[in-house]
């Protein structure tokens, strides 16, 4: 039986004060471990101080993006050993909004995928496709590929503890979800991916959420079928009561 994780992911919203003031709200409410894996995804700036408030919670913290290099001349950026000094838990990589505004490629996906294992943080690896690429029947060769990519140059026993995130594009921030069914047999498609690149284990194994529009009032549904293990969610992630009825949902 695979554990849900519910990942929040707060995008670009929240002030320092309102990131502290929700955490203050929900650090001590999020169900115990052993039941779920209750993360937020805040942006980068704050991880240091949300993470002390949640050290002796159940709510771990995880960052929206990295980049991939050790170190280096990238002003602005934020390397992997840097995420992990400061004790994040989780990165969300090649999220569909920073493939497409920030050109993150398969390539640079899977590359930010090698550099979180080497720094111990856990990996949620995203794919999805459009509306037109769902319109043209080419949803399932689209996270195939991404996901085929994501994953090329690692064992099983690291696929094991990835995170994999199906998020139809014209799912997120648009209040339309794949219908539990359409995001079920996505998830399936994508575990036969990894059935078929290591081994049944290694896809039973692995956790697979469904990102778009997840909300209190669709997530039981969602978590109901077989190959959904838990959510990523923005827009409903920013409250703490939807949050809370979330990860209580896992
Ligand atoms: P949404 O975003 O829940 O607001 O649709 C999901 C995401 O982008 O991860």
């Amino acid at each position: 039986m695979r554990k849900p994780i519910i990942a929040g992911n707060w995008k670009m919203y929240k002030t320092f004060d309102e990131a502290v003031a929700f955490i203050e709200e929900v650090s001590d409410k999020v169900p115990a471990q052993d039941k779920v894996d209750a993360v937020i995804c805040s942006p980068a700036l704050y991880i240091p101080t949300l993470k002390a408030m949640a050290d002796d919670t159940a709510l771990a913290i995880g960052a929206q993006t990295m980049h991939e290099a050790e170190e280096g001349a990238f002003t602005g950026e934020i390397s992997p050993a840097q995420l992990e000094s400061v004790g994040t838990d989780y990165v969300v990589l090649g999220h569909s909004e920073r493939r497409e505004y920030y050109n993150e490629t398969d390539e640079a996906v899977n590359r930010k995928v090698a550099a979180a294992l080497a720094h111990n943080i856990v990996p949620i690896i995203c794919c999805g496709e459009t509306l037109s690429e769902r319109e043209a029947d080419a949803t399932n060769e689209k996270v195939t590929t991404q996901i085929t990519k994501a994953l090329t140059g690692f064992t099983a026993e690291e696929v094991k503890h990835m995170v994999i995130a199906y998020e139809p594009i014209w799912a997120i921030g648009t209040g339309k979800t794949a219908t539990a069914d359409q995001a079920n047999e996505v998830c399936g498609v994508i575990r036969q991916v990894v059935t078929e690149l290591y081994d049944e284990a290694t896809a039973q194994a692995i956790r697979i959420q469904y990102g778009g529009s997840v909300k209190p009032e669709n997530i039981d549904e969602l978590l109901a079928k077989e190959h959904i293990d838990g959510a990523l969610v923005g827009g409903a992630s920013l409250q703490p009561a939807s949050y809370l009825a979330l990860v209580e949902a896992g």
